[in-house]
């Protein structure tokens, strides 16, 4: 379908605290379309002010979101531009907009990305964990249970873990973690781009402690990022040796099923699963 005549959802990023860090891009956007769909409509309209704009609000949010598509569709086909923000931040990273983009897209409207703010990169950019690979867990879950069942399903992951985490939580979480990851490294960002922006870094219980001691620490919105697993190099090791061992057999002549019943006895573990493995060594080979 031909979009030359629609309109364009911008999803457009708005700051996570210090109002100079929306761009001159987003600000011009927010001034030309003709509606702004805001997660809290109030929230926005002070952003508005802020830019001296006045600009017709329309709420969309977890509730009204999926009920809102065709709406915002008919006025995109009408030819109106529309800008999709969240409360701060990039919207649809952990807050709405994914149902309504995916929706638009799947019929073919423009849909423009306007970058900006996102607390996680920004956490990121300055803790000293590594960047190359990371996991983003968006929260976790309110319940203790589904929390540790999460967190053990991460342990092994050797990508830097990110969390958001608000104040209720922060100590419930950093508790679950402590449990979890043990003296693994922490960095906790607080109130990112705000007057009492905070790095702390440190294992969980140590974090913890430091909130004991200082309540204010506990305030505010939390980015937790968790070192990720040491490499199993044991493991590995493990792994390299019997097939050493494995190839080592085959040279010699012995076949797959012996080779895989010396292995059983020698190392342990299913005749079966050995014999596959050797089977793929004498393939590869
Ligand atoms: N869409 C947003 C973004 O791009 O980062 C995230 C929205 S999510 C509902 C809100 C969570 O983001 C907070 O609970 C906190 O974990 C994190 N967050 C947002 N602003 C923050 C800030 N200034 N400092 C630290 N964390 C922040």
């Amino acid at each position: 379908m031909s979009d030359t005549v629609n309109g364009t959802l911008y999803v457009v990023a708005t700051p996570i605290g210090n109002l100079e860090d929306l761009g001159p891009r987003a600000a011009r956007l927010l001034g030309e379309v003709a509606l702004v769909a805001a997660e809290d409509t109030r929230h926005t309209a002070g952003l508005l002010r802020h830019l001296g704009l006045s600009v017709p609000l329309l709420s969309l949010h977890e509730h009204n979101e999926a009920a809102r598509v065709d709406q915002l569709d008919a006025r995109l086909v009408r030819g109106e531009d529309i800008a999709l923000v969240s409360d701060a931040g990039t919207p649809l990273i952990s807050d709405p907009g994914f149902v309504l983009v995916r929706e638009l897209r799947s019929r073919g409207r423009r849909i423009v990305p306007v970058p900006g703010p996102c607390a996680l990169v920004t956490a990121l950019s300055a803790a000293g964990l590594p960047t190359d690979r990371f996991l983003f867990q968006g929260f976790l879950p309110a319940k203790a249970g589904a929390r540790r069942q999460r967190l053990e399903a991460l342990a092994s992951r050797e990508e830097t873990l990110v969390f958001y985490e608000s104040p209720h939580r922060i100590r419930d979480s950093l508790a679950a973690i402590a449990e979890a990851f043990a003296e693994r490294r922490l960095v906790l960002a607080r109130e990112l781009t705000k007057t009492f922006e905070t790095f702390l870094d440190g294992s969980a219980e140590a974090l913890l402690a430091r909130m004991d001691d200082d309540p204010d620490q506990a305030r505010g919105e939390f980015v937790i990022m968790v070192a990720g697993a040491a490499p199993n190099d044991e493991a590995e090791a493990a792994h390299l040796e019997a097939d050493a061992l494995l190839a080592a057999l085959l040279a010699e002549g012995v076949g797959v099923k012996q080779a895989a019943s010396v292995a059983a006895r020698l190392l342990g573990g299913a005749k079966k699963a050995w014999y596959a493995r050797v089977q793929a060594l004498k393939e590869a080979d």
